[in-house]
């Protein structure tokens, strides 16, 4: 009753005081930008404002006032584009070097690996990536909670969209392999094995039910498993079609791990969203790609890394045995399939390299046959429809979220301008200036 009175007279003073919000207004940023990437007109526009509340972009224009008050923020002797995009990462495995033996993940408890991934996390977002799709981790669902953390402002990291785990026959490419068959491994190594169509369905719904955001199937042997083979195929065309079935009943894409040209194939007639590496993708395979409207996610940078580390011993012998011949092959085939006009979207496999390298793929699309603008919408406006989040992010425009990148000079007439992001915003929020 006391308690009531007093917040009756408190209320004339001071309403937040008795727990009423007060009206505060929004804060508007305004970012002069000296140029801005239209990524969808694929143009280059000059001098544009771009105004912001509430973490969305609510116009852009060359006569755009600015409010008296808001927060300005000059980057008018930069160029301006939307956060970038990587299609293919695994951020959640981690300490980055450790994890070049995927065994190293016995050394360490679950919580540990995710704890050493917030770093991986931080890096990646300072590099300009303000979103990414991860597509796989060994420890089951550690990459839910790394997300979830980043979501909650918990700690530093791009916007992630998961996998959970990786969806695999057993021993396969997705598998955690080379130990003896008697070992029984822990519930969240051995997650998502599936040797069925309907232990497939199983997975799937399973998955769903734990939190992911789309699902990873691997059609083919993998380059860093122990005891596979990148040219072999794994899951059958009726497991795939399992797979891509139960997610769309969850409204979920699947991407397709894929190096063999029969694997790859299996896995667009199957209807997946996107093929992963597609490393020895044939003629047909990328006619298919095409015909379906498949997008093709391909990692033509990390090549250097694997040999890199196989010079200073770090890789295990037989993942730089399988390795050997596929890096032309995989960019000869990226040429291939740009010529082809199939649909191309940028994916590192971050993690294979250090989270400060995946930029410099860009440089190397460009060199295999890509323009500027083409290399940046993959990893803008092609990303995010891949993702199926056109309508939130992917290019500057009024009602996307603030997701702003800057560099310094013309990234259309140096590609490599991209590798030193000077400015990162994410929804709003600077996180690099
Ligand atoms: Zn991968």
């Amino acid at each position: 009753m006391i308690k009531q009175y007093v917040c009756v007279l408190l209320l004339v003073f001071s309403p937040a005081a008795c727990g009423f919000a007060q009206e505060t207004p929004a804060q508007v940023t305004a970012i002069r930008a000296g140029k801005l990437i239209d990524v969808n007109a694929s143009r280059v526009l000059a001098n544009q404002v771009i105004l912001i509340r509430d973490g969305k972009i609510e116009s852009i224009g060359s006569d755009v006032a600015i409010p008296s008050g808001a927060n300005t923020i000059d980057l008018s002797k930069m160029a301006v584009l939307p956060g970038l995009i990587d299609c293919h990462t695994h951020l959640a495995d981690g300490n980055q070097e450790a994890n070049i033996d995927p065994t190293y993940q016995l050394t360490r408890s679950a919580s540990q690996v995710v704890l050493e991934s917030v770093p991986n996390a931080k890096v990646f977002l300072e590099e300009g990536f303000t979103s990414v799709r991860d597509v796989g981790v060994y420890r089951a669902l550690n990459d839910v909670a790394l997300r979830d953390a980043i979501n909650k402002g918990y700690i530093v990291g791009p916007r992630m969209f998961v996998a959970g785990a990786y969806i695999t026959i057993s021993g396969g490419a997705g598998a955690m392999t080379g130990f003896a068959p008697d070992l029984v491994l822990p519930w969240d190594l051995r997650y998502g094995e599936a040797n069925s169509p309907w232990e497939v369905r199983q997975k799937v719904r399973q998955l769903a039910h734990d939190g992911a955001d789309h699902i990873k199937v691997l059609s083919t042997g993998a380059v860093l498993t122990h005891g596979s083979n990148p040219k072999s195929i794994e899951f059958t065309p009726e497991e795939l079609q399992a797979a891509v079935e139960e997610a769309k009943n969850f409204g979920l894409r699947v991407e397709a791990h894929a190096h063999a040209a029969e694997g790859i194939k299996n896995a667009i007639r199957a209807g997946v969203a996107s093929v992963e590496h597609a490393t020895l993708i044939d003629d047909e395979g990328i006619a298919l790609a095409k015909q379906h409207g498949t997008y093709l996610d391909m990692d033509i940078y990390d090549e250097e890394c694997i040999q890199e580390q196989g010079k200073n011993g770090g890789r295990p012998a037989d993942f730089l045995e399988h390795d050997r011949d596929l890096g032309e092959t995989h960019r000869r085939n990226f040429t291939k399939a740009v010529r082809a006009g199939v649909k191309l979207s940028f994916g590192t496999d971050a993690g294979v390299c250090p989270y400060d390298r995946s930029v410099r793929q860009f440089a190397f699309m460009v060199k295999y046959g890509m323009t500027p603008i083409q290399a940046i919408q993959s990893a803008t406006s092609s990303a995010a429809d891949l993702l199926g989040k056109s309508d939130s992010f992917g290019s500057l425009q009024p009602g996307k979220y603030a997701d702003i990148i800057a560099v310094s000079g013309d990234p259309l007439s140096d590609i490599r301008l991209l590798e030193h992001v000077s400015f990162v915003m994410k929804e709003g929020k600077i996180y690099k200036q």
